[in-house]
């Protein structure tokens, strides 16, 4: 087992672990698997998640302490931002161009759509709106039922009940210019640090206390540095330690996922693509362009001396269990250890680029809610104007730096896309069905897309030399 390379060896667990879920429900197993292989899937995922707060925590404050001036900071945040919402941007018009050409939406019968528009049009009078005003009706009582129909069907622990979804995408319905600057400053930092939904709480504390340090005399910033380091050598020693289990567990996290779709009938898992085929292979064509076409291309034209070949095998662990946990958080700390020690970028940018790249960067998730809400339209004979598929781009942009780095929150986020234009939101149900295979596949691209920009802001910029300056 020695020789073969990691990410191979999570790809065996992968396909086992598939094969294993429809050979367990093809003979009766079902129950088997779920009471005594789903668990360790699930305690994976918890490991990871343990280790992921503390570790961005104690890296950050290292990797700022480490930078040895402000204005190197000032230098990394402007550049990895702007790489950050450049990819966001060309991802959401990939995604509306194929969307636009492919028109998945009007491959279902003229009479469905009709019958479509019809009930478009109903429910537009019911909530009170004209087509161009998408206010959402939270209180309306209908409404709610059809959400607990949604979440009924959802069935993705993390995000917990309807209710918190509710409140999830109330709140970013309501959001206001400045709202997520007011929620990114944490009132108290160990309330901040108890719930790994605080992410970006977690990262200003640790930027602000960073930066602080670089402030006070240099014989007691030394003391914190070692201490700092120490630390998060110990948090990456715990990632490496869970990964040496990391085949088997993703193993027994994919055989508990499919079997949870599967049941005792393996033909659900292709059931579940039907009428959704033609929106799942625009989702799955755009993704695929983006991890093996757009991000080869900005490398070679950024990058000297670094194959994507070689991005890509270093990255590939951290790819297989994006893929395997749909979680860019749970992600983290393998997508650290492999852009550092494979890809060789230095400590002092990775723990600054890729936390928060986790939290903010999505261009899988860009991509995926601008097919779905064109898609949603074409299917239900809404044509968007140019000025509201603009409105698109921009909430878009918003709900990908919004959503949570964890299973599901794209899908809960893609309601806020909806409401903007005008559109019911609750037709994520339409879609829900394929959700957690395009989630896989989206998050893969999310943590490919957090690592070219770790890698392409590390080999253009010479740090050493602006500290000597
Ligand atoms: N699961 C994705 C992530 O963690 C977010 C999404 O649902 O799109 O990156």
């Amino acid at each position: 087992m020695k020789r073969i390379p990691l990410y191979v060896q999570i790809i065996i667990g992968l396909v086992a672990g598939v094969i294993w879920a429809l050979l367990s429900g093809w003979l009766g197993w079902s129950h088997f698997t779920a009471q005594w292989i789903a668990p360790f899937g699930r305690i994976f995922i918890n490991l990871l998640k343990l280790i992921a707060v503390p570790l961005v925590f104690f890296s950050i404050i290292g990797g700022i302490i480490k930078l040895g001036n402000p204005k190197n900071l000032g230098l990394l945040g402007g550049k990895t931002m702007g790489l950050y919402l450049a990819t966001t941007l060309f991802s959401i018009f990939l995604g509306l161009l194929i969307v636009n050409v492919a028109q998945p939406g009007k491959a279902f019968d003229e009479q469905m759509r009709i019958e479509n528009r019809i009930n478009y049009e109903i429910w537009l009078q019911s909530e009170g709106l004209s087509p161009k005003d998408g206010r959402w009706m939270m209180n309306n009582p209908a409404y709610q039922t059809i959400l607990a129909e949604v979440g009924s069907r959802v069935g993705y622990e993390e995000i917990g009940s309807v209710g918190d979804r509710l409140e999830v995408a109330q709140k970013a319905a309501e959001r206001g210019p400045l709202t997520f600057l007011e929620e990114m400053v944490p009132e108290n930092i160990f309330l901040a640090l108890g719930d790994n939904r605080n992410m970006l709480q977690v990262i200003f504390f640790a930027l602000f206390f960073g930066v602080s340090v670089l402030f006070i005399p240099k014989i007691k910033a030394e003391s914190i540095t070692t201490i700092m380091d120490a630390l998060s050598d110990t948090f990456i020693k715990m990632v490496d330690i869970v990964m040496w289990g990391a085949p088997y567990f993703v193993f027994a996290l994919m055989a508990g996922m499919v079997g949870e779709i599967a049941g005792d009938n393996p033909a659900m898992v292709l059931e579940l693509f039907k009428g959704l085929t033609w929106y799942s292979l625009a989702v799955l064509g755009g993704l695929l362009l983006m991890a093996f076409v757009v991000y080869p291309g900005l490398m070679s034209i950024m990058v000297r001396g670094l194959s994507f070949r070689e991005f890509l095998r270093g990255i590939s662990p951290a790819q297989m269990l994006a893929f395997s946990t749909s979680s860019s958080a749970a992600t983290l700390p393998v997508t650290l250890e492999c852009v550092e020690e494979n890809l060789k970028v230095d400590k002092k940018i990775t723990s600054f680029v890729l936390p928060i790249g986790a939290t903010i960067n999505m261009d899988g998730t860009s991509l995926y809610q601008a097919v779905a809400v064109v898609f949603l339209a074409q299917m239900h004979m809404v044509d968007l104007s140019l000025a509201q598929q603009l409105t698109v781009v921009l909430t878009t942009t918003l709900a990908s730096i919004g959503a949570a780095a964890i299973p599901g929150a794209g899908i809960v986020m893609l309601m806020v896309v909806l409401t903007s234009v005008g559109l019911n939101p609750a037709w994520i149900a339409i879609i829900l069905p394929v959700d957690r295979i395009l989630d896989m596949v989206r998050t893969m691209v999310n943590v490919t897309g957090d690592a070219m920009v770790a890698t392409i802001v590390a080999k253009t910029t010479d740090l050493d030399h602006i500290e000597n300056e």
